[in-house]
């Protein structure tokens, strides 16, 4: 070492800088040369990827998660009864009591002032004989929870890196990462979000619908707790929802025109008027508790969900606006769907992941066909300046009031059954 120093006359600081460089040019040299291979590549780090990505890996397929490092997700997601039950089977959530609060009666007030209102409507869990429809969870403790049932998996390996390209040839899908390195898989499964490339590579058709309205979330502080009650205030520019979270706590959701939600951003002053305003003062003046975030709102949906031994899981195959909370219920119910197929799947068989794919598309095209129509039906009669549409939604909300049959209905839809 001595011997060394004394032949490369460089100061200590320039000694460990060469050696730092070397090191970092020998990794990146290994990973551009580097080429895994492996049974099922699932790429996007959202909640439907990492919870894909556990249940490919115990079906007993060698998984390999590609997902870069991504912000943390300060939404929370209304989860309905059926989906928090598949959570809890699979040990995603060990106790939705431990990180959330029980939905247990959603209120639906028609603040729209129009000629055709609807009445004011009340849907009570206990109505369908549940203490609560579901569970209201953060996604950051959502996360937390699916990464740590990953880590115990022996099958699943992790890349935190982006797909930069993929094709596929000889029945095997080839992808290059944004590090350089390479992959090869049998089974490609897409859950990259709302811009979906694997859905682009797949060949997989996709129509998009981009709303004029926005989202702006945040945690709030009320004078009056919710007590497990979700109420929606119904305006013409969208919904302003506040979701129960624990005591005076409530979640944000209001739908409306960015410019509007963006100028009451900038000032504290109007956030705190609109929100007292639009929550009609039955709560007191509710106040903000962490900083606003806008979501785009857009509606997405896909002629199949699986095609070319490629799947699609969550946002690549469906988005809608944020109304009625089906977007991630829908994602978890992609997931189970997935299990099953690759419970039945023959890993020996020439050919084994397109049949997936073709088994998983065909299991999955009623519940996003039904799931989608419902939405979006729900939120363009919402908005819809025309009166036969505006009657034919008091009208529903009127039989929902009065009719038990079409209230039970309804609700059993609402939960995804
Ligand atoms: C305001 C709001 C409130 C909502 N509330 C509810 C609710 O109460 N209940 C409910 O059920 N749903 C709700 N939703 C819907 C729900 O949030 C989404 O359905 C869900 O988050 C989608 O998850 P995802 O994993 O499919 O997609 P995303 O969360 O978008 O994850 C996609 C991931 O893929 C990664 N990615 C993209 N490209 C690549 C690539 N090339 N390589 C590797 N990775 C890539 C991205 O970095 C990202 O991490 C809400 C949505 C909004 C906007």
């Amino acid at each position: 070492m001595g011997k060394k120093a004394a032949e490369f006359p460089l100061a200590q600081p320039q000694l460990l800088a060469a050696a730092a460089m070397h090191a970092y040019v020998r990794r990146n040299v290994q990973r551009c040369t580097m080429s895994t291979k492996t049974q099922i590549a699932v790429i996007g780090g959202g909640l439907t990827g990492k919870a894909a990505a556990v249940a490919s890996a115990r079906a007993g397929f060698e998984t390999l998660h590609i997902a870069p490092a991504a912000p943390p997700d300060r939404r929370t997601s209304a989860l309905m009864g059926p989906s928090v039950e598949y959570l809890m089977r699979t040990r995603l959530v060990v106790d939705p009591a431990t990180i959330g609060v029980p939905l247990k009666r959603i209120r639906i007030i028609d603040a729209t002032g129009r000629l055709l209102r609807a009445p004011e409507t009340v849907f009570l869990s206990g109505e369908m004989g549940l203490e609560s429809f579901g569970w209201n969870l953060p996604n950051i403790a959502l996360n937390e929870a699916f990464a740590a049932a990953g880590q115990t998996e022996a099958n699943l390996a992790t890349r935190e890196a982006s797909l930069a390209r993929a094709h596929r040839e000889d029945h095997r899908w080839s992808l290059t990462l944004d590090d350089g390195s390479e992959v090869t898989a049998d089974l490609l499964i897409g859950a990259d979000g709302k811009g979906s490339r694997v859905r682009q590579w797949a060949g997989i058709t996709v129509r998009e619908r981009k709303y004029q309205q926005a989202a702006l979330v945040c945690d709030l502080e009320l004078q009056r707790p919710l007590d497990g009650e979700s109420v929606e205030f119904h305006y013409p520019n969208g919904p302003f929802t506040l979701v129960p979270a624990g005591g005076l706590r409530a979640n944000l959701v209001w739908i409306d025109k960015p410019e509007a939600l963006e100028a009451a951003r900038q000032s504290p002053d109007t956030l705190a008027r609109l929100l007292a305003e639009k929550s009609q003062n039955l709560f007191g003046q509710p106040r903000p508790m962490t900083p606003t975030f806008i979501f785009p709102l857009s509606s997405l949906s896909v002629d199949m969900a699986g095609k070319s031994a490629a799947i699609l899981v969550g946002e690549a195959a469906h988005a809608f606006p944020p109304i009625g909370a089906q977007g991630l219920n829908l994602g978890l119910r992609d997931v189970e769907d997935l299990d099953a197929c690759l419970a039945a799947a023959n890993p020996g068989a020439y050919g084994w992941a397109d049949a997936v794919a073709r088994a998983y598309a065909t299991m999955r095209a009623a519940d996003l066909g039904r799931t989608g129509a419902f939405v979006d039906g729900l939120f363009t009669s919402l908005l819809s300046p025309h009166l036969p549409a505006q009657m034919l939604r008091s009208v529903g909300l009127w039989g929902l009031k009065t009719f038990p049959p079409m209230r039970k209905r309804a609700m059993a839809f609402g939960l995804g059954k």
